[in-house]
């Protein structure tokens, strides 16, 4: 049996290597060409692909969080609502904004914002709900969009793990992850389902008054990113890269419904068991399982982690600390995502995953539990 790997950002390569290659040559000939014709052709191909009115592509995720924030010019201390469970950075950029990030607790089998918790922490400094499309799927929208609604918040999707995931809303339309808020944004970093060799994002922009903000409305799209590139040069995407996204991004269903088929196999193995909750589903939502996330007994998680390893298997803890903890809150006001920060436990997934492999991670998880519970 081969090494078993966490992911492969590689495979992509090697799967499209030809047409890759022509996109690079085709870059490197334009390198002079200050209209940046990758770029924009990866904001044209992106725009298609979502649906939506226009993509910013960026340099990184953070900066197009930034960008995003900026664009909306909202007033110092303004109080901006996401999950205590996932990614630090975008508290950083929140707060390096003069903004007030507020944390608001998960749902336990999702593990995406709880409109619930979100519900309970609108004050009258509250401009913004920023779900996270967690792991591969869709936060409850449905809710989270009639509460942004009611209260006439702007909702800011972080989709950057979930790029390509599509929701039903309410009513039946189905929309992909990221063209349901007023804006969102998403990171192009190689372990991200759409992905860059080494940095990138991008601004998804939805709304008609968000187009006006940016002030490229009115200009067809291509001048429109074309300014946006020259004016903003500290955070333009390399065309190397832009050319590189644009490739796979042709491809991206292909390689998410991959990934569905190899976490099915989990699903499959671990189906009889009681001894760990696998992958819980947002309804509506499809999941492209960016992790396969198990849940296990506190006491066990960093043993059994240790106990993989041991046994050549590599395995991830997405995310060791809350995020309202790591701001200096008390322990005990958000509890499910306390918890989850101490049982959950991300297993290898990736395309290239064999069946007898995943059988024998299956094998040694369960064994471990059973002997150790
Ligand atoms: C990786 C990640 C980011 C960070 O993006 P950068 O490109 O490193 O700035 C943001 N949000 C989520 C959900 C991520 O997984």
């Amino acid at each position: 049996m081969e090494d078993i790997k966490m992911g492969d950002a590689k495979a992509p390569y090697a799967a499209l290597k030809s047409e890759l290659d022509d996109a690079f040559q085709l870059a490197m000939e334009n390198m002079a060409n200050p209209d940046v014709p990758q770029v924009l052709k990866l904001a044209q191909t992106l725009q298609d692909y979502l649906q939506v009115r226009q993509v910013v592509p960026c340099s990184h995720g953070a900066d197009a969080l930034v960008l995003a924030l900026q664009t909306l010019q909202l007033p110092q201390q303004a109080e901006v609502i996401l999950p205590a469970f996932g990614d630090s950075f975008a508290a950083g950029a929140i707060k390096r904004l003069g903004l007030t990030p507020v944390f608001a607790d998960v749902l336990p089998t999702t593990f995406t914002l709880d409109p619930v918790s979100v519900a309970k922490l609108i004050t009258d400094k509250t401009v913004a709900i920023m779900p996270m499309h967690l792991f591969g799927q869709c936060a409850d929208m449905a809710q989270l969009l009639a509460l942004a609604e009611t209260q006439q918040l702007l909702l800011l999707e972080d989709t950057t793990q979930a790029l390509g995931a599509v929701y039903r809303l309410p009513g039946g339309k189905e929309q992909r992850a990221g063209t349901m808020g007023h804006l969102a944004f998403a990171s192009l970093l190689p372990t991200k389902p759409l992905a860059c060799q080494d940095e990138g994002g991008a601004v998804i922009v939805n709304s008609q008054n968000l187009c006006d903000t940016f002030q490229i409305a009115e200009l067809p799209w291509a001048t429109a990113a074309v300014q946006f590139q020259k004016t903003t040069t500290d955070t333009k995407i390399a065309n190397l890269q832009a050319a590189m996204v644009e490739v796979k991004l042709r491809y991206l269903d292909q390689f998410n419904q991959a990934r569905q088929e190899v976490a099915a196999v989990y699903d499959d193995l671990f189906k009889d068991t009681s001894l760990l909750q696998i992958p819980g589903h947002t309804p509506n939502s499809t999941l492209i399982y960016l992790q396969y996330t198990i849940k296990v007994p506190a006491t066990l998680r960093d043993k059994l982690k240790q106990h993989l390893q041991d046994n050549y298997i590599p395995s991830a803890v997405y995310y060791p600390e809350p995020l309202h903890l790591q701001d200096g809150q008390t322990p005990g006001s958000l509890p499910v995502a306390e918890e989850l920060a101490k049982t959950v436990l991300s297993l290898p997934l990736h395309a290239g995953l064999t069946v007898e492999q995943q059988t024998y991670v299956a094998q040694q998880v369960l064994s471990f539990l059973e002997k150790n519970l």
